[in-house]
C-alpha cells in the first residue's frame, strides 16, 4: 500500500458494479443474513447506467412466451421445450422475489418497474406456421404456459397487432400466439430501487466513481480489492471475505485479474444493440404488445426482430430492433482498448476458433455494421408493412448499448462456444 492509498474497513462482501446483478445478490444476502457487511464499488456516478438501464435493453421479462429460439425443432419435427420450461420457471422465481420485496417494503408504485404487456410470436409462411402450431401445443401442456392462444385468423391477429398486419399481402400465410401474462420490466428503475433499499440497511456502503482495478487473492482465501477514486485519482483499498464481479461488460478484465483457474480460456467480443425508437404518439398508441418474429435461416438468435411496447418512466414507448453493431469497448462508457487488452495467451486460440466455427454469426455482424440507415429501416418495414409515411415515425437508431459475447474454451479448442 503506498502513502496515498486510503484503507476502508474490511467487509464481508464486495460487490463490483451497481447493475441488476449486484443489486439482486446484495439484497438476497442481506435478507438471508442481516449481519453481513457489504461494500459496493461503481465506476459511474449512478446505479444501472450500463446494460441495466431501461434504454439499454429490451425490457422483456423473458418467460419463453414469445421467444421462438428457446423452443428449437428437433430433426424428427417435434419441439424441444426443455429450455423454455427452465426459463419460464426462473422468471417466475424472479417475480416471486420482487413480489416479496414489494410486500415487505410496502412498495406502492410497482408499475414503475414491471407492467403486463402481452407477449406475442408472429410468423409468416406455411412451414413457420406449422412450427408455431406445434410449439403452442407442446407448451400449453405445461401449467406455466396455460392461457397461451394460437390463431391463424388474420382478422384476430389484426386486433392483436394492427401495425404488423396493416398493408400486409392478403395471400401471405401468417399465424401468431398471444400470452397476456407477458411483462415489460424497467430493469433500470428496479435496480435503482433495490440499491435504495440496500443502502438503507446497516453495514452497507456504496462508493460511486470508484473503479476496481486490482484483485488479489490472499493466502487465507480472502481478497484485497484495489479501486481508484475517479474523482480525485486516489487509490482505495479494502479486504473482503467474498467478491462478486457484477461488472457486466467490465467483468472479463476483472476475472482475468483475479487469477482464479476458472477464469482461464474466457474471451469477450463486444456487440452493441440498437433500436429504432418510434416518436409518433399516434403510432405508439396503436400497439400494445411485445411481438417477436423468427430469425432468418442461418442468423443467430440475437437477430430476432421484435416490435416492443415499453413502459419507461411511466410513458408508453415503441421500439423496433435490435440491430447489432461492433466496437472494441466492453462497456458503453468503456475504453477502445478493452478488447485488445483482454486478449491473453490463454484465450486467443478459443477466440479465433469461436469466430471460425460461427461464421454465420461473424457474417451477420459484418452485414449489420455495414448497413446504411435505409437498410436499417427495411426489417422494420417488413414487420410493419403499412405505408412509407409511417416509416417517418422511426427516424433513428435510438438507443445504443453494449453486450459482451463470452467465448468459453471447452476441453478442446475446436469446441469453442459463444455464450450471451
Ligand atoms: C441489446 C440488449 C438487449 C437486452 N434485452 C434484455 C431483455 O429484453 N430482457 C432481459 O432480461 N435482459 C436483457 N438484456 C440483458 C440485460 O440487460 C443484462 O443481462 C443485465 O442488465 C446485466 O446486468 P449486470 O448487472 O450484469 O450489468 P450492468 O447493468 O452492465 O452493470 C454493471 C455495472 O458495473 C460497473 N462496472 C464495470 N466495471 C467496473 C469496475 N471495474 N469497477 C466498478 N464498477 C464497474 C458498470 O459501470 C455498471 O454499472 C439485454 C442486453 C442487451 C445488451
Amino acid at each position: 500500500m503506498n502513502s496515498t492509498t486510503t484503507s476502508l474497513p474490511a467487509t464481508d462482501v464486495v460487490l463490483i458494479g451497481a447493475g441488476i446483478m449486484s443489486a439482486t445478490l446484495g439484497l438476497m444476502l442481506k435478507e438471508l443474513d442481516p449481519t453481513l457487511t457489504i461494500t459496493v464499488f461503481e465506476r459511474l456516478d449512478v446505479a444501472a447506467a450500463e446494460s441495466s438501464d431501461a434504454w439499454n435493453n429490451a425490457g422483456t421479462g423473458h418467460s419463453a412466451f414469445c421467444e421462438l429460439n428457446y423452443t428449437p425443432e428437433r430433426p424428427d419435427g417435434s419441439i424441444d421445450i426443455s429450455k423454455a420450461l427452465k426459463i419460464a420457471e426462473q422468471f417466475e422465481q424472479s417475480k416471486q422475489f420482487w413480489a416479496f420485496l414489494t410486500e415487505k417494503y410496502n412498495i406502492k408504485e410497482i408499475e414503475r418497474f414491471i407492467n403486463y404487456i402481452p407477449h406475442m410470436s408472429f410468423v409468416m409462411g406455411r412451414e413457420n406456421v406449422e412450427f408455431l402450431r406445434k410449439r403452442h401445443a407442446a407448451l400449453t401442456d405445461s401449467a406455466l404456459f396455460k392461457g397461451m392462444q394460437f390463431t391463424e385468423d388474420r382478422a384476430e391477429i389484426e386486433t392483436w397487432m394492427p401495425l404488423v398486419m396493416e398493408g400486409r399481402d392478403a395471400e401471405q400465410t401468417v399465424a401468431a400466439t398471444r400470452m397476456d401474462l407477458g411483462t415489460d420490466v424497467n430493469f433500470g428503475s428496479l435496480t435503482r430501487g433495490m440499491f435504495y433499499l440496500l443502502q438503507e440497511k446497516p453495514g452497507v456502503t456504496m462508493h460511486f466513481h470508484h473503479e476496481v482495478d486490482k484483485l488479489h487473492h490472499n493466502a487465507d482465501g480472502s481478497w484485497r480489492v484495489k479501486t481508484k477514486n475517479l474523482e480525485n485519482g486516489q487509490e482505495v483499498e479494502t479486504q473482503a471475505r467474498f467478491v462478486f464481479i457484477g461488472a457486466g461488460g467490465g467483468s472479463l478484465p476483472l476475472l482475468e485479474k483475479s487469477d482464479i483457474p476458472e477464469a482461464d480460456g474466457y474471451g469477450g467480443f463486444p456487440v452493441s444493440g440498437q433500436w429504432l425508437r418510434c416518436i409518433n404518439p399516434a403510432v405508439i398508441a396503436r400497439h400494445d404488445a411485445k411481438v417477436y418474429g423468427k430469425a432468418s435461416v442461418g442468423s443467430p438468435p440475437m437477430s430476432v426482430p421484435h416490435l416492443d411496447t415499453r413502459v419507461i418512466d411511466g410513458e408508453k414507448q415503441l421500439l423496433f430492433g435490435p440491430y447489432a453493431g461492433f466496437s472494441t469497448k466492453f462497456l458503453k462508457t468503456g475504453s477502445y482498448f478493452d478488447l485488445p487488452a483482454s486478449i491473453q495467451f490463454g484465450n486467443v486460440k478459443p477466440m479465433i476458433m469461436a469466430g471460425l466455427k460461427n461464421l454465420s454469426l461473424t457474417k451477420y455482424l459484418i452485414q449489420q455494421v455495414a448497413q446504411s440507415p435505409d437498410d436499417r429501416l427495411a426489417p422494420c418495414a417488413s414487420t410493419c408493412p403499412r405505408p412509407r409515411r409511417r416509416i417517418g415515425s422511426w427516424p433513428l437508431p435510438a438507443s445504443a448499448c453494449r453486450l459482451s459475447k463470452r467465448i468459453r474454451k471447452k476441453a478442446a479448442c475446436s469446441n469453442s462456444v459463444p455464450k450471451w
